[in-house]
């Protein structure tokens, strides 16, 4: 039975480990951090799976991924569902982008640049939508906005019901969780913690930004979220609010819950929420349905999303050590495609 060594339980370590383990491997896995530890990109993210949304902003490459992703998280998810006994929150309800009537241009803006981007055969996917349409795809925002774009085929997941279910699949496969377990170097052939070595078939650095000090160029980006509950407003899909300095994102969970996002800052700062930013993203809450003021905010939280100069992820040799990284502000959009080439290329 092969062997791999797994540095990092984030989103790419966890779903390498269980793609590997369902194959047969034997699967180590080492985390800094104790299981139940939230602190990571991927335990903060939001995790919309937007191809069209993210299209404006980022490129081909990127796109490309996302669009094979989007077909992976079809299957991926059931079999999880499968092997874990855990549901998981994942729909594929499209993207609704948005804008106060001041913000307009920056919606047509943002409509014209996506749909330059698109192939004549994608064209479909982008659709404008006028008052009725909005209220028809959000029943809640009824006769609060006069224009929108509908992105079909844009989804989301609940990233804490994925990552938990990919916690208990890999139990059941019997792999080997290291938690509270520091890595302090990987070689071919070897993984290093401050308990002892770790020999295995494949060694995988998946440590995200605390793999800084060995990939050049490697940079954090900060961002911030905040969980409310809100039981006034229901929304079917993410919803994007155009605004001429940042787009915001509104993605609604099980429960009443909705994730609102995100900040992007050019800082390595691990620290709380700023008031600035709760500010910033409480007042265009607030700004899509005042029944948000009422909302609870149950959690805050701050985490830095590994990133490259282009923003495009990497999966690569290195010396015989496999790394996933830089997976920036796409990792549930992109992950999948890359560590299925991974495990093709192991197989
Ligand atoms: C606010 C925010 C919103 C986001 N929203 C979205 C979104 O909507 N859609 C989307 O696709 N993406 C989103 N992202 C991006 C996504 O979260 C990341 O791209 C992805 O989670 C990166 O996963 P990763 O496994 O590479 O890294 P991480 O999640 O950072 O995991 C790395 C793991 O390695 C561990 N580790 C680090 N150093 C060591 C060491 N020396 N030894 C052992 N373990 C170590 C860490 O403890 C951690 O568990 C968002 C990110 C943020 C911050």
């Amino acid at each position: 039975m092969p062997h791999v060594a797994i540095a990092g339980a984030g989103l790419a370590g966890r779903l390498i480990a269980w793609r590997l383990a369902r194959a047969g491997w034997r699967v180590s896995l080492f985390d800094r951090g104790a299981r139940d530890d939230r602190r990571s990109a991927s335990h903060v993210a939001a995790a919309m799976l937007s191809p069209l949304a993210e299209r404006v902003s980022s490129d081909g490459v990127v796109f490309d991924l996302a669009q094979r992703a989007m077909a992976l998280w079809s299957t991926w998810v059931p079999e999880l569902q499968q092997d874990s006994g855990h549901e998981v929150y994942h729909r594929r309800e499209g993207t609704l982008v948005l804008a106060h009537p001041a913000d307009r241009g920056t919606l047509e803006h943002f409509a014209q640049v996506l749909r330059q981007k698109l192939e004549p055969q994608q064209q479909d996917l982008v659709r404008t939508v006028d008052r009725p349409g909005v209220a028809a795809l959000e029943p809640s925002l009824a006769g609060r906005f006069e224009q929108g774009l509908h992105l079909v085929g844009d989804g989301q997941l609940a990233n804490d019901e994925l990552l938990a279910a990919l916690t208990v699949a890999l139990d059941r496969f019997r792999s080997e969780w290291h938690d509270g377990c520091e890595v302090t170097s990987l070689t071919p052939g070897a993984l290093q913690t401050a308990e002892g070595r770790c020999d295995a078939d494949v060694v995988v650095d998946t440590r995200g930004i605390g793999a800084k000090a060995a990939l050049p160029g490697l940079r954090g980006v900060r961002g911030e979220v905040l969980t409310v509950e809100c039981p006034g407003v229901e929304l079917r899909r993410p919803v994007r609010l155009m605004h001429p300095r940042y787009q915001m994102y509104i993605a609604p969970r099980p429960r009443h819950r909705f994730v609102v996002g995100a900040t992007e800052l050019e800082s390595e700062d691990r620290g709380p929420t700023t008031v600035r930013s709760v500010l910033e993203l409480g007042s265009a809450l607030y700004s899509l349905h005042p029944a948000f003021g009422e909302a609870r905010l149950v959690h805050m939280a701050a985490s830095l999303r590994p990133a490259f100069d282009d923003h495009r992820p990497v999966l690569r040799s290195t010396r015989g050590v496999w790394e996933l990284n830089g997976l920036y502000r796409h990792g549930y959009l992109c992950a999948p495609a890359l560590v299925d080439d991974l495990v093709r290329t192991l197989s």
